[in-house]
């Protein structure tokens, strides 16, 4: 077998109706897991393109900005499926605003999803692995501002440094226990969540011309460095936020 291969794994992927985490949960369907693809709106792409890909992947439904509804999202699945060998915290969403004008509301909506989600999560995941004795792997979805400051985006750089931060935090915890613990951090994706820096031409240009690979990426470009971590092949790796960024980085 292929030691990159998922096969008799089950993935838990959030966010997986669209952009990033539609192509993760296709990709690690590709490479032999059955996928529970999480979230509040349809899956019905998301099926159809892991049954094209001769996958399997089943539907919970959930609203991931609480911690409630997050962790009776991940019990279901484990109930309906079974236990969860792979979590991939993928959900996340992002608010614009200076600094000076930035509301406690767009604080507060951001840190829940794309942080304190993502802990309450991962704790769920763990408590299962632990009392299970097994194994297991977390793939945080982290962004390039896990290492820079950005700009008009306060609460998504502090939830991305967190997840960042986070991801060490419980790979030193976990790791000696089997579980690893690492994120994948995106460069410039298209997706929805960039939809306003495409839209606006200098911006747009200023991003190419910083990218040396000279292009956006595609969801499935960020999808192979997920399934990676999430296989055997990847089982010494843990505590890394691994950027796909088209070489963003190294400017
Ligand atoms: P996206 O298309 O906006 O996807 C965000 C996902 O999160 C969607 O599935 C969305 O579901 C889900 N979500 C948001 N709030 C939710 C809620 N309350 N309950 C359930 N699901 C919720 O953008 P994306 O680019 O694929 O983003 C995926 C991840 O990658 C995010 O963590 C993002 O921060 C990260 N990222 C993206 C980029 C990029 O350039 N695009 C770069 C770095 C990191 P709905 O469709 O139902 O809203």
């Amino acid at each position: 077998m292929s030691r990159f291969s998922l096969d008799g794994t089950r993935a838990f992927v959030t966010g997986a109706n669209t952009g990033i985490g539609q192509a993760i949960a296709v990709d690690l369907a590709r490479h032999g897991a059955h996928v529970v693809a999480v979230g509040r709106s349809s899956m019905e792409e998301t099926l159809q393109a892991v049954a094209q890909a001769s996958g399997r992947a089943d539907v919970v439904q959930a609203d991931l900005g609480s911690v409630a509804g997050a962790v009776a999202a991940f019990d279901e699945a484990g109930s309906r499926f079974g236990p969860i060998d792979t979590l991939v915290n993928n959900a996340g969403i992002i608010r614009r605003a200076d600094s000076l004008d930035f509301t406690e509301a767009d604080w507060d909506a951001v840190m829940d999803i794309n942080l304190k989600v993502v802990f309450f999560l991962s704790q769920a995941f763990a408590r299962s692995r632990i009392a299970a004795g097994q194994g297991g792997s977390i793939v945080n979805i982290a962004s390039l501002l896990s290492f820079q400051g950005g700009i008009r985006i306060p609460s998504y750089t502090a939830s991305k440094s967190g997840v960042a931060g986070l991801t060490k935090t419980l790979s030193n915890e976990w790791s000696a226990k089997g579980i690893t613990v690492n994120a994948v951090a995106p460069g410039y994706v298209i997706s929805n969540n960039t939809e306003a820096l495409r839209a606006d031409p200098e911006r747009n240009r200023a991003i190419l011309d910083r990218i040396p690979m000279g292009r956006w990426a595609e969801p499935v470009d960020i999808a192979g460095a997920v399934t990676f971590l999430a296989s055997p092949a990847a089982r010494y790796v843990t505590g890394i936020t691994l950027p796909v960024d088209g070489g963003w980085l190294g400017r």
